[in-house]
């Protein structure tokens, strides 16, 4: 069971912000994303596209943004459950709990959803009929601790940088060959990237099949063979320990019917004029999740929401005590 002041659903650049805008009302947050690493929409669909329109900022990279996020968010040491996505929430006395589908349990008086457009989860090769015969059981859409995963016979099936930038990871870790696997001639990725895996390959640590996709699974208990078909029709059999079909995410809102909030054009209904809470009093929605009359999907916007929704957390995790805003110029930043 995780302890904390406030839950945030959701990394993107609005659940950051809320970190720092918590800790500097001396709130603790734990954060909850679906996805493996930390960004919301800035990390996955344009880490390289400069954004114009953030306060002070004449330009900024999504990816440079989301890594300031951070460092303003690390003096408040928030903790960070990744790749689980928050499936229920119930409260239980005072408290909320928020259960992932992995099962881990967090507890918190205050729920900020800083959910973005859903929650990103795993493209899956649905072509595949018996894909849920394997999945945890040598299938793995996130590699969370690729340490466990060395000395394993490992194929990875995608052109992105994601999928490259793990093989390169293993190929350069582990002594056992490893196999890329990807639909087209041409890889996505970034070009440093593409050049380094037919480095690792000239050298015989990976085996590249371009043109071909896994089309086939084989094993008892669990995955022990992939079966490869190239264009040409061709198919190969290559034994594996772990399959990585890492074909990016796509978000999904499926998990908001089941929480008893107002939902509105698939977004969750708030208070704008106070602070963002939803119809459950302690759970607050911010960022592009959330709607109201007027309401524009920026990420200045939910930076802006964030602030008000926290004086308000305050007052639930606090209610006896009294809080009034100071600048950060004067009172600096006081981390935990
Ligand atoms: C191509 C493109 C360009 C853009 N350009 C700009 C721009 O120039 N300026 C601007 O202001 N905005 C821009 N936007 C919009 C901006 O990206 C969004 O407003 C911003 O990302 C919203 O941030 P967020 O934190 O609310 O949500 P998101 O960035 O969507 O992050 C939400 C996070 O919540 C997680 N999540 C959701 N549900 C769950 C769950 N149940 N459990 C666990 N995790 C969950 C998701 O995995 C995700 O990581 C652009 C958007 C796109 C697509």
């Amino acid at each position: 069971m995780i302890k904390t002041d406030i839950i945030i659903i959701g990394a993107g650049p609005v659940g950051l912000f809320t970190i720092f805008e918590a800790g500097l009302m001396n709130l603790r947050c734990h954060v909850v994303d679906a996805a493996p690493q930390v960004g919301g929409q800035l990390t996955e669909i344009y880490p390289k596209k400069p954004i114009y329109d953030i306060p002070g900022f004449p330009s900024v990279l999504a990816k440079d943004l989301v890594d300031n996020l951070m460092e303003q968010a690390a003096p408040f040491k928030p903790g960070f459950t990744l790749a689980e996505t928050a499936i229920k929430f119930e409260k239980k006395d005072s408290l909320f709990e928020v259960t992932t589908a992995e099962g881990t349990v967090h507890q918190a008086p205050v729920i900020i959803i800083a959910g973005g457009l859903g929650s990103f989860e795993p493209r899956k090769p649905l072509h595949i009929s018996n894909l849920s015969n394997y999945e945890n059981k040598g299938i793995l859409y996130a590699i969370k601790e690729p340490d466990v995963y060395l000395e394993k016979q490992i194929v990875i099936s995608g052109g992105g940088d994601s999928a490259l930038d793990w093989a390169i990871y293993f190929a350069q870790n582990q002594k056992r060959k490893i196999s890329v696997v990807h639909r087209s001639s041409l890889f996505r990725a970034h070009k440093d990237s593409v050049s380094k895996l037919y480095e690792l390959e000239k050298e015989g640590k990976i085996d590249i099949y371009t043109d071909s996709e896994v089309v086939d699974l084989k094993g008892e208990d669990k995955l022990e063979t992939v079966v490869i078909k190239r264009k040409d029709g061709k198919e190969i059999e290559v034994d594996v320990d772990f399959w990585f079909p890492l074909f990016g995410l796509v978000p999904s809102l499926k998990f908001l019917s089941d929480w008893g909030l107002d939902i509105e054009k698939n977004s969750i209904k708030v208070d704008n004029t106070l602070d963002y809470q939803t119809n459950v009093s302690g759970v607050f929605a911010v960022g592009d999740i959330n709607t109201y009359e007027g309401k524009l999907k920026l990420i200045l916007c939910g930076f802006h929401e964030a602030t008000l929704a926290v004086q308000s957390a305050y007052k639930i995790v606090y209610p006896d005590k009294k809080k009034s805003m100071r600048y950060t110029t004067v009172q600096g930043i006081q981390g935990f």
